[in-house]
């Protein structure tokens, strides 16, 4: 184990429940627990849903946690207070930005993203282009060929920073430079920034952004998404999903929907208090650290890793993320023909990473939790189990839901 005086992430691993025994890299899917949390939710059912009743609304803050949590993410993002709103998922929060850009531009058709994007970005805009019935084109590129496919007919570019498989990292406040130079807005998915790596959005001059709360943010499964738009398109968004909770006025129950000034236009409904309490106990982790060293401890710990497998597994995995650590997020994916059996053995040796078909063992790195001896331990399992082929047995083979 690092000592406190080499480890500056001391401090905030001993916030988080790890069980023993297990090296966790799969922080890019799923933050573990902040021990605060189980209190906090505790804390929140017995006092106000348990004491308040529905008092809770006014009484305790709920109805303003959506944007008072939003700002706190806006931090962690280069977001200014007011520019951020939480709620439900990311999938939702994806179609309600990308309906809003797409109307600031009426004129055009075309919407730009790559093959690393994830599906369900690209589902999402397959699935509004359909109801929209307007001849809108989803026009999906390999990564390296995004720049040269912003033409002048693009409305809106939208793309994952980080590759969700590979790691490889997009260049925001160039691509998005480049978008505006041809009139296009931009819509930055951060499901893998936001607390991986530093990020300003305002500083890119990103139009909207959005991202989830349960990768390297820790706030739980299922935990609720954010949104973010430059203040000067609020006025000029038409929500889509016009919920009662994005209204100027819910409680004036006008049968006619009118907009809410600024970016709480972009709420739908309820918002789902039990989740914020996880959500606001993992935001308290973060308060402290700086993005800039998380990004410094990362770089160390995947570099490390990526030697170190290298060095033990010979030929046998091939590296498929960019070697230049400046190119990459905060996780690194090793491709192996077997990869989902190789990935299952080192699950039940404690090593806890995740598969992307069709043969991508992922392994994430978290300062807040990740050790560097944990990385070189991970690595050394993994090398055993590859030379006594470990893996190969009909359990490891066998595909669950998830993988
Ligand atoms: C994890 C992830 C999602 C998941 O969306 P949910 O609505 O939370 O299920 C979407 N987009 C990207 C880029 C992701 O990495």
């Amino acid at each position: 184990m690092d000592s406190p005086a080499t480890d500056p992430f001391a401090r905030t691993r001993a916030l988080f429940e790890l069980p023993d025994g297990v090296i966790y890299l799969d922080g890019n899917s799923l933050g573990p627990l902040p021990r605060a949390a189980t209190a906090r939710i505790r804390a929140v059912m017995e006092d106000e849903w348990g004491q308040l009743l529905i008092r809770g609304w006014n009484a305790a803050g709920w109805m303003d946690a959506p944007a008072r949590l939003g700002d706190r993410i806006g931090r962690l993002i280069g977001a200014a207070p007011g520019t951020v709103v939480v709620g439900d998922t990311l999938t939702i929060k994806v179609y309600q930005c990308l309906a809003a850009a797409l109307e600031m531009r009426p004129g055009r058709r075309v919407i730009v993203s790559d093959s690393g994007n994830f599906p369900t970005d690209l589902y999402m805009a397959q699935g509004l282009i359909g109801s929209l019935g307007q001849g809108h084109e989803l026009r999906t590129v390999a990564p390296e060929e995004v720049a040269g496919a912003i033409g002048d007919d693009v409305a809106v570019l939208m793309l994952t920073e980080v590759d969700y498989r590979t790691g490889r990292l997009h260049d925001m406040a160039a691509l998005t430079a480049k978008a505006h130079e041809h009139g296009a807005l931009t819509l930055w998915d951060l499901a893998h920034s936001a607390g991986a790596l530093p990020v300003d959005v305002t500083a890119a001059e990103a139009d909207f952004a959005v991202g989830c709360t349960y990768k390297y943010l820790n706030a739980g499964p299922g935990a609720p998404a954010f949104a973010y738009a430059v203040p000067r398109h609020h006025g000029a968004i038409r929500p889509a999903l016009a919920g009662w909770l994005g209204h100027e006025a819910p409680f004036a129950f006008d049968p006619d929907y009118r907009p809410a000034p600024g970016i709480e236009r972009l709420r739908v409904g309820t918002p789902p208090i039990l989740a914020f309490a996880a959500l606001e106990a993992a935001l308290d982790v973060w308060d402290g650290v700086e993005m800039a060293d998380v990004r410094r401890r990362s770089q160390e710990l995947s570099a490390r890793f990526v030697t170190e497998v290298e060095a033990r597994c010979g030929g046998e995995v091939t590296l498929s993320s960019p070697r230049d650590i400046g190119q990459r997020g905060s996780q690194v994916s090793f491709r192996h023909a077997e990869g989902y059996a190789v990935m299952q053995a080192l699950i039940a040796a404690g090593v806890i990473g995740d598969f992307r078909a069709p043969d991508m063992m992922r392994f994430g790195f978290a300062p807040l939790y990740n050790t560097m001896d944990e990385v070189v331990r991970a690595a050394e399992i993994l090398s055993e189990i590859l030379s006594e082929r470990r893996w190969d047995r009909p359990e490891f083979r066998a595909r669950a839901k998830v993988t």
